[in-house]
């Protein structure tokens, strides 16, 4: 690694605290996102037809498609694909970098709609469109290099170490809960996502005040990385003035 690139990636540590540095292309949240995804259908027990995966699919369909009107030049990027994985004890989804998103069968009865439903994948697609999983796996790397390069003065010069560094952090990276902040970006395009593709956002505060009920015993998988409180609920509400006139305009609202 020559000195001007050590440089640059001094100057992206000190900004770690700018969520937007991301250090990868689109091009690698596709390849990273799809080789995650490979993995999660061959480890897991994934539905490939009867009613939770048609309810998924569709509105899965719905939501891609407001993206798409909403977030063009990166929605139409994605091979957007969701898949379904039997699990009624998991509360829970999520979606890899590229478009490519889990729902668990657990989460399904907690939505209790299509409108609740929407409320869980319009976050997720949104995690995909605002780059979030690669950001916090650049952010795992600025720290990483930070550490190594102020505490030990390693110089890193072979490509080979940077590349299997980089395998290892998008593992770890990937795992790793989205910030506060990550996640109230998610619920705002989300709700934009759901009112675009005709489904109420109001449904998205009941929504969050079920989340909330159950993480009353033992917290539910999606709660403890998507921490639900009282200013989650707070901005959706402040929001939904603003995306119920793109409920009530949308082609599929006011069914
Ligand atoms: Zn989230």
């Amino acid at each position: 690694m020559n000195l001007p690139k050590i440089s640059s990636l001094l100057l992206a540590f000190a900004c770690t605290a700018c969520q937007g540095t991301n250090f990868y292309s689109v091009n690698d949240d596709i390849k990273m996102g799809a080789q995650a995804f490979d993995e999660v259908k061959e480890t897991e027990e994934v539905l490939y037809s009867g009613p939770e995966f048609d309810q998924v699919q569709r509105v899965t369909a719905r939501l891609v498609e407001a993206a798409r009107k909403v977030d063009p030049s990166i929605a139409n990027s994605f091979n957007w694909e969701v898949c379904v994985i039997r699990e009624d004890d998991t509360v829970n989804a999520f979606c890899l970098p590229g478009g490519k998103m889990a729902v668990y069968t657990g989460i399904l009865p907690v939505a209790g709609s299509d409108a609740g439903l929407a409320v869980v994948l319009g976050h997720e697609i949104a995690h995909a469109t605002l780059r979030h999983g690669t950001q916090r796996v650049t952010q795992g790397a600025l720290t990483q290099l930070g550490i190594e390069v102020f505490t030990q003065s390693v110089e890193i010069s072979d490509d080979e170490s940077e590349r299997e560094m980089a395998t290892i952090l998008a593992e770890v990276g990937l795992g790793l809960p989205f910030s506060r902040s990550h996640e109230l970006e998610a619920d705002e395009a989300g709700l934009t996502y759901m009112a675009t593709a005709g489904y109420n956002p109001e449904e998205a505060v009941g929504f969050w005040q079920r989340m909330a009920s159950k993480s009353a015993g033992a917290p539910p998988e999606w709660l403890s990385t998507h921490p639900s409180d009282s200013n989650r609920i707070r901005q959706i509400q402040e929001l939904l003035p603003k995306v119920m006139p793109l409920y009530k305009s949308s082609e599929h609202g006011l069914q």
